[in-house]
């Protein structure tokens, strides 16, 4: 068997011990006679999956007690309508800071939904930066700040949180959860599909303060209220058990590893040798991304020669690197170096593009 060099935007690359561990589990989950999907979610068998996982990402985010963890399904896109129907109510205004694709669409959403406000944009030069923090438009009546800490398709990341000033800071952290250190009780909300740092597609982590459960709107629809999952430790209704048991398995992945600051170390690692390869390349391939809002997460670049540019992910694409073309909307390359994504992979990434630019 051979694994190829995977550095897919999402779904992405799980670590290989994790595959290895689950796919032994699979027939005979822990003497069950079952596999853990086809445990009933009300068993204690299936119980103990779920509180590990949750109890593990408390642990490795250091997350206060006053937060609620939620295992949801419909991904990090219905959290950007559920958000403002649960945080948004009548008369008060939802501010948006534009950092990419993925905000924009958070913003639609908010916009059918309530009064919205725009506190930043990066829109002028193709979201290929982070708005200063001094230049955020914040007021102390919004609902909520909604910011998008990393951006997939751009390869840009906020490497400094807004002061709020009291105001809700939300965050989507889909691509960049578990990568670094992180401050939570500065957030009101943060939500992440699990599918490029956390394990598989079909389940959506939301980590909520419990302050926000107390004013949501009674006539939403009950799977619509964080208070119900809340209220039901994410048992409302039937869990994706397998997302949450994968969930389980990254996350002890992630605690053997030495926890996030040996993974925070490691990412970054891995991010210098490709900004490396190309800040060292004389212009051959060019960053998106201005230096100070690099992603460590999404590498996205292109060469300046568009026909080398189409050879490049041609070769690419023939050594095993799989995932490297730009995503639609931009063009280009990107190369998603998410948690799970080994350094030899990066390492043979780099050496690729190095060879690529001294034989042409
Ligand atoms: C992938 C991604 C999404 C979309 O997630 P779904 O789970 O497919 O809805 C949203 N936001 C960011 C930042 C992403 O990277």
């Amino acid at each position: 068997m051979k694994r190829t060099y995977n550095f897919n935007a999402g779904p992405s690359a799980l670590p290989f011990s994790v595959l290895q561990e689950v796919q032994a589990e699979l027939l005979d989950f822990r003497g069950t006679g079952m596999s853990v999907m086809e445990l009933s979610h009300r068993s204690k068998d299936y119980d103990a999956v779920h509180n590990h996982a949750k109890a593990l990402l408390y642990k490795l985010m250091a997350i206060p007690e006053n937060y609620e963890v939620l295992f949801l399904q419909g991904g990090a896109s219905l959290q950007f309508a559920m958000i403002p129907m649960n945080l948004l109510s009548q008369g008060k205004t939802a501010n948006y800071i534009l950092t990419g694709s993925w905000s924009e669409k958070a913003l639609k959403e908010a916009e059918k939904l309530g009064n919205t406000f725009i506190g930043g944009s990066s829109e002028d030069k193709n979201y290929s930066y982070i708005p200063a923090l001094d230049q955020l438009q914040i007021e102390n009546d919004h609902a909520y700040v909604h910011i998008t800490s990393n951006n997939t398709i751009f390869g840009t990341q906020w490497h400094q949180f807004p002061d709020t000033n009291g105001v809700p800071l939300v965050a989507d952290m889909s691509s960049d959860i578990l990568s670094r250190p992180l401050d939570v009780s500065r957030f009101g909300l943060i939500y992440a599909g699990a599918q490029k740092n956390l394990g598989p597609a079909g389940v959506t982590v939301v980590i909520i303060n419990r302050d926000l459960l107390a004013n949501i709107p009674e006539q939403l629809p009950t799977m619509l209220k964080y208070s119900t999952h809340a209220d039901s430790n994410s048992l409302y209704n039937t869990p994706p058990t397998f997302a949450i048991y994968m969930l389980s398995k990254v996350l002890e992945w992630v605690d053997q590893s030495g926890g996030v600051e040996a993974i925070a170390e490691q990412n970054q690692v891995k991010a210098e040798m490709l900004y490396d390869a190309i800040d060292q390349s004389n212009g051959f391939y060019c960053g998106h991304a201005e230096q100070a809002s690099r992603s460590l997460m999404n590498v996205t670049f292109t060469l300046a020669d568009k026909e080398l540019e189409a050879e490049f992910l041609q070769q690419a694409k023939a050594e095993g690197f799989v995932g490297i073309n730009g995503h639609r909307s931009v063009g280009g390359c990107r190369a998603s170096i998410y948690n799970a994504v080994p350094v030899e992979a990066v390492e043979a990434l780099r050496d690729f593009m190095l060879k690529f630019k001294a034989k042409n």
